[in-house]
């Protein structure tokens, strides 16, 4: 286990912890992103992306009873109950619902992410299972479930009447294995926690890279998405993409300029902190998560 890991749990996800109060999805509450997504807003936002012939649910929220929730919404939207399932990343509120799931759900994972998850995903349980009473009552017995299938970089999905599902593995940034899905023909990319509105990216240990994450973005700027469905936080349309990329090339550029000047990482986090909280305002900029990013940057430039 990297010391880092425990020094930095409540940085994992971006509005978890101080932000997050409560762990559990809402019942009946369904919003249309595109014709054929639809998104559980929630902690985190769970996707459905539906044809006629399959239906691809993204992420399950967190542990069973979680799952159960989004289960009961997929059978609202379903036209046929072939299922599959594909997780963002491993981390508990994205995959840690599976075992509410149909047994004959086909489970998809990118190699990189099934790694992780098999080295790290218990150890992420038991840390989120401290985070509060609720959550450990929440994972209370959860196992992550076998894949079907593994892939490296894409998959494929037709879901039937023309919806088309691509899966891909980009090369990661808020974790070493993130999944992004891309539906045509509503140009629909669910983002994971690559591409958030008006949040402070959650970069935090040895999984997360700045430089992995911009080289990512720009992968997702070629697809020239219409709607972007983050995973937490709200909606947004296909310019959150190069507002992401412009937001971090900004941290990253702050961070090598103090470096530079041969600051200490307090004092470059502080100078950043005060150039950036007037021009980005909601984004929960903090001396902590400031610090943080400039030890990422610092540790890679
Ligand atoms: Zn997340
Ligand atoms: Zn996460």
């Amino acid at each position: 286990m990297k010391l880092i890991r425990l020094l930095t749990p409540v940085l994992f996800c971006a509005v978890l912890a101080s932000a997050q109060s409560n762990s559990m999805l809402p019942e009946n509450s369904i919003t249309k992103v595109s014709d054929h997504v639809w998104a559980i807003l929630g902690f985190p936002n769970v996707i459905i992306v539906g044809g006629t012939s399959a239906t691809l649910v993204i992420d399950t929220g967190l542990g069973a009873k979680n799952g159960a929730i989004v289960m009961r919404q997929v059978e609202k939207v379903a036209k046929n109950p072939k299922l599959f399932l594909a997780t963002t990343h491993f981390h508990p509120e994205h995959a840690g619902g599976e075992q509410a799931f149909p047994p004959n759900t086909i489970i998809l994972r990118n190699a990189v992410q099934q790694r992780e998850m098999e080295q790290h995903g218990m150890e992420m349980i038991d840390m989120f299972r401290g985070f509060s009473a609720q959550n450990k009552e929440l994972l209370e017995g959860v196992k992550f479930r076998q894949p079907d299938v593994v892939f490296d970089a894409d998959c494929k999905l037709d879901l039937g009447g023309g919806v088309t599902a691509r899966l891909l593995f980009t090369g990661g940034g808020h974790t070493e294995g993130d999944l992004l899905t891309f539906v045509e023909p509503d140009r629909t990319l669910i983002s994971g926690d690559l591409v958030e509105k008006n949040q402070m990216p959650a970069i935090f240990g040895a999984a997360s890279s700045m430089t992995r994450w911009l080289a990512s973005l720009d992968k997702l700027a070629a697809l020239n998405a219409r709607y972007v469905a983050p995973d937490h936080g709200d909606l947004g349309d296909g310019t959150l993409v190069a507002k992401q990329k412009a937001f971090m090339t900004e941290l990253r550029d702050r961070a090598i300029e103090g470096k530079r000047q041969g600051k200490t990482v307090e004092d470059t986090a502080a100078a950043m902190l005060a150039a950036m909280t007037p021009k980005y305002p909601g984004y929960n900029l903090n001396a902590n998560n400031m610090t943080n990013v400039a030890k990422k940057v610092w540790s890679e430039n």
